[in-house]
């Protein structure tokens, strides 16, 4: 649907947390071309601008409406903050011109896609996960997703009977489409879920189903405070893993000609495993998008001098760690309006 009427521009936080972005994107033509730039300052290695133009990709994806004229864009928060950039609306062509760089830029993406294959030495053997690359590099479509839900929900309850699963990252934001599927596992027992990860590796491979698998284990240290860095990651128990998924396990199939003769494709899954009374912080730590998380933590340290990350919330005024049973209460501990997943889409 193309634009209706714009809301006021003063109602658009800065803040990803703030706002509500779902799967539609009404302004895509510019978020690709934002998201290109930042991939590409990211590569060289420059974080502020590669944020800066995240922060603006972000703010055009909540709009309900397709940016028509370049005015409107002086009003909404993270554009042109900088003068980093300048778009030109025109019905077909997009022109993003950046001083000097733009197009040095955009040809410096072409030369160096950022999904390069690590350089290789002839005598070193290639690491087993590549064996599947063809296949992983692929998009999983929420039927596949579905499909491996089943398989992970029978082999965790099979272990423990009462085992907490669910389905968090990009499908539970309602994307059609992933480049993996992660889940949450635990026990309501505080201490035994990390044993469970380790009996749903074992079963995945009695199965023959487990195609590759990286563990680490869990390095948590529940008398730290949450991180100051986004981007640190979190010391759970979790597994990288690829999986096999049989054609006839996937509703309508698989997705290509290829996987359909070859009856199986391989899959990418993510599996952590928290205890129990972190799992709040967990599920809306691993649900994302990468953005939403970012503002999140900022919001939290900027806006209320709080610390938050995958393990925990802290207030640095009080003192002290807030703890949650659910998303909805971290929210409130923040202070901000609840945003359901599917709204966390910037
Ligand atoms: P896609 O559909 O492409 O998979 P996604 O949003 O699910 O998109 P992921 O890379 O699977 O992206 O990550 C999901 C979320 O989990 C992100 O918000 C990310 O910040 C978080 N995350 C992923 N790996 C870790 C990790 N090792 N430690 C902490 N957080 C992580
Ligand atoms: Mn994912
Ligand atoms: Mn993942």
């Amino acid at each position: 649907p193309e634009a209706t009427t714009p809301t006021p521009m003063s109602t658009v936080s800065q803040y990803a947390c703030q706002r509500r972005t779902t799967t539609q994107n009404n302004n895509k033509i510019f978020t690709d071309a934002f998201e290109v730039l930042a991939e590409s300052h990211e590569f060289n290695d420059m974080e502020g601008p590669c944020l800066a133009f995240r922060r603006a990709a972000s703010v055009l994806k909540s709009l309900p409406w397709t940016v028509q004229n370049l005015r409107v864009t002086e009003d909404l928060p993270c554009l042109g903050e900088h003068s980093m950039c300048v778009i030109e609306v025109r019905p077909i062509v997009l022109c993003l011109q950046r001083a000097n760089t733009g197009g040095r830029l955009l040809s410096a993406r072409r030369t160096h896609p950022i999904f390069t294959l690590p350089l290789i030495h002839s005598d070193s053997p290639l690491p087993r996960s590549f064996l599947h690359y063809g296949d992983i590099s692929r998009a999983v479509s929420k039927a596949e997703a579905q499909a491996l839900g089943n398989i992970i929900d029978e082999a965790v309850h099979a272990i423990t009977p009462d085992a907490i699963l669910t389905l968090t990252g990009g499908f539970r934001r309602g994307k059609d489409f992933g480049h993996d599927v992660d889940f949450i596992v635990t026990t309501p027992q505080l201490g035994k879920e990390e044993r469970l990860l380790t009996s749903v590796i074992d079963r995945l491979k009695h199965q023959g189903i487990l195609l590759y698998c990286e563990y680490q284990a869990s390095t948590f240290d529940e008398s730290k405070l949450p991180s100051h860095r986004f981007e640190a990651m979190d010391h759970f128990a979790k597994c990288f893993l690829i999986l096999r998924l049989e054609d006839s396990q996937v509703d309508g199939g698989l997705q290509t000609a290829e996987e359909d003769r070859r009856g199986w494709r391989a899959v990418r899954v993510d599996l952590v495993s928290p205890p129990v009374d972190r799992y709040a912080f967990t599920l809306l730590g691993w649900s994302g998008s990468r953005q939403f998380e970012r503002d999140l933590r900022r919001f939290a340290r900027m806006e209320r001098r709080m610390l938050l990350d995958n393990h925990a919330l802290y207030d640095k005024t009080k003192k002290e760690f807030l703890a949650a049973t659910t998303e909805k209460d971290i929210f409130a501990h923040l202070g901000l309006e609840y945003i359901e997943p599917w709204q966390r889409n910037a």
